[in-house]
C-alpha cells in the first residue's frame, strides 16, 4: 500500500475543503493501492469527515498536543482529534520545528501520546540546506530520530527542509539512501517522501521502489494535480 498525504497547511476555508473532498470522492481513485489522506486545518477536520466517512479517504491533523486534557489553552489532544474523525497526525513538520520551536523531545512526546490514543503518527524529519551541502544529512537524521531507536512500525515522512515549497528535490539516489537508512534503523517503518512533489517529478519519484508514498504540500491544493499524483503513485 502506498500513502499520499495532502498537507494543506494554513490554506482552505471549511467550505473550500468540503468542496474539494466532495469532488475528490467522486473520482475513480486507485484506493486498493493508494491510501489517500487529507490533512486540513483543525476546524475543517470534522466537517470534512462528514463528507468522506463512507469512503476510503482518511483524515490527518497537521499537529497535535501531547497532553490528554487540561489547562493548555489553544491546544488539541489526540482524543479530541479522534472524536472528530481523524485517524492520523502529522508530527514534527519542519514548519513546526522551525517556526514553533518544536524539539525532538516534544515531537517524541506527541508521538507517544498519539499512539496511546490510537491516532496514527506520521513523523516528519529532514535536513536543512547547509546540512545537505556539508554532507551531514544522515547525521542530522540520526539526531532527529534518536528517540525512536527502540520503536518500530512507524510512518515517517522524509522532508528535506530545503525542498519544501522550493521546486528543488534531492537526487533520486540520495532519497533512496535516506529511506534505506531509516528502514534499516527502525524496523517495519514506512517512509514517505515530501518536498516539492508535483506532476513534473512524480513519475521519476515513483520509480524509487523503497518510497512508500508522498507528503504533498502545494500540489495538493489543486484537485486535478492532487488526483493525478494519486493516480501516478499507483503505477
Ligand atoms: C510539506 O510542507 O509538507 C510539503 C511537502 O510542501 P511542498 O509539497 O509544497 O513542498
Amino acid at each position: 500500500m502506498k500513502y499520499v498525504v495532502a498537507n494543506w497547511k494554513m490554506n482552505k476555508t471549511i467550505s473550500e475543503g468540503i468542496e474539494f473532498v466532495s469532488m475528490l470522492k467522486k473520482e475513480n481513485l486507485p484506493d486498493d493501492i493508494v491510501k489517500t489522506i487529507i490533512a486540513p486545518s483543525f476546524i475543517s477536520i470534522n466537517p470534512i469527515f462528514e463528507i468522506i466517512k463512507n469512503t476510503k479517504i482518511s483524515l490527518a491533523s497537521q499537529n497535535v498536543f501531547y497532553e490528554e486534557e487540561g489547562p493548555y489553552t489553544g491546544e488539541i489532544s489526540p482524543l479530541m482529534l479522534r472524536s472528530a474523525g481523524c485517524e492520523y497526525a502529522i508530527i514534527g513538520h519542519s514548519e513546526r520545528r522551525i517556526l514553533f520551536n518544536e524539539s525532538n523531545e516534544i515531537i517524541f512526546k506527541k508521538y507517544i501520546s498519539s499512539k496511546k490514543n490510537l491516532l496514527i503518527p506520521i513523523i516528519c524529519f529532514g535536513e536543512k540546506y547547509e546540512e545537505y551541502k556539508k554532507g551531514a544529512t544522515i547525521s542530522v537524521i540520526n539526531d532527529q530520530l534518536e528517540l525512536f531507536n527502540n520503536e518500530n512500525n512507524i510512518i515517517f515522512a522524509y522532508e528535506p527542509v530545503w525542498s519544501i515549497g522550493t521546486g528543488l528535490i534531492p537526487k533520486m539516489n540520495e532519497i533512496q539512501n535516506v529511506i534505506d537508512y531509516v528502514k534499516n534503523k527502525i524496523k517495519n517503518s514506512v517512509v514517505l517522501y515530501g518536498g516539492s512533489v508535483n506532476l513534473k517529478n512524480i513519475e521519476e519519484l515513483a520509480k524509487i521502489e523503497v518510497i512508500d508514498g508522498y507528503l504533498v504540500g502545494g500540489a495538493s491544493l489543486d484537485l486535478n494535480n492532487f488526483k493525478e499524483i494519486i493516480i501516478k503513485s499507483s503505477c
